[in-house]
């Protein structure tokens, strides 16, 4: 079963990325893995597709076009995709891989996230949104760059992971309503491109948008320094 996956031992071998000593394992169910993968045939046909989404802010649409939200008022990304819906399994995997280290999970969501977004417009830079340099110590990863990693190598674009900074050690966004949200992100990240000059079409990567408040902070941070196309890809939106 899914709980009994985290256990089975890891090996790094010749500086290739983390593999299994065993034959894949679906880290949904536990079951037999398809050939060099960690999900299962049936967890694979479960995963949940949104249909119709809003190109600018990923929520579920009953047609396709823009929201009439953001129609009103547009917001500061010019595009967001979502993967998944974040219902079940993507509920239990994501959390695993942020709170619980499960790099499996990660790696067959990342898997995921390379498949869905292959044919979308590239960009010049992947930024995965940072977590402020406290919580990472505390984590010891970002579960955020997990995922933009193996992307940007799938994808072969320009990770930037130290061109957005997170400067204020915001409260848990899980636990405040969207105004508060929002309030609780003011100046939270810094843009340092060392010198460098800034890529114009950034993408940000993240694990799950829920309000989008984050991902609005991060892009706003980014268009006040001249990027000029911001957009998002996320494994997974709260509709
Ligand atoms: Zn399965
Ligand atoms: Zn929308």
């Amino acid at each position: 079963m899914a709980g009994t996956v985290n256990q089975l031992p890891w090996r790094k071998v010749d500086g290739a990325p983390l593999c299994w000593l065993l034959p894949p394992r679906c880290v949904v169910c536990g079951d037999p893995g398809l050939p060099g993968c960690d999900l299962c045939e049936a967890c694979r046909a479960i995963l949940p597709a949104p249909r119709h989404a809003c190109p600018r802010c990923a929520l579920p649409q009953p047609r396709a076009g823009t929201c009439t939200s953001c129609t009103a008022a547009p917001p500061p990304l010019d595009a967001a995709h979502a993967a998944f819906a974040y219902t079940f399994p993507l509920d239990r995997l994501l959390p695993r891989l942020k709170f619980h280290r499960d790099f499996a999970a990660g790696r067959v969501l990342a898997q995921a996230m390379v498949d869905r977004f292959t044919g979308l417009p590239r960009p010049q830079a992947l930024v995965p949104v940072p977590l402020h340099p406290a919580r990472l110590r505390q984590r010891g990863y970002d579960q955020a760059l997990e995922l933009a990693r193996p992307l940007a190598r799938a994808l072969h674009l320009p990770l930037h992971a130290d061109l957005l900074r997170r400067t204020r050690a915001t409260r848990a966004q899980s636990r405040l309503d969207a105004d508060a949200r929002r309030r609780n992100l003011l100046d939270a990240f810094r843009v340092d491109a060392c010198g460098s000059a800034l890529p114009h079409h950034v993408v940000l990567v993240d694990d799950v948008m829920t309000t989008g408040a984050t991902l609005h902070a991060a892009a706003r941070a980014l268009r006040a320094e001249g990027v000029t196309r911001v957009e998002a890809w996320v494994c997974a939106r709260v509709a």
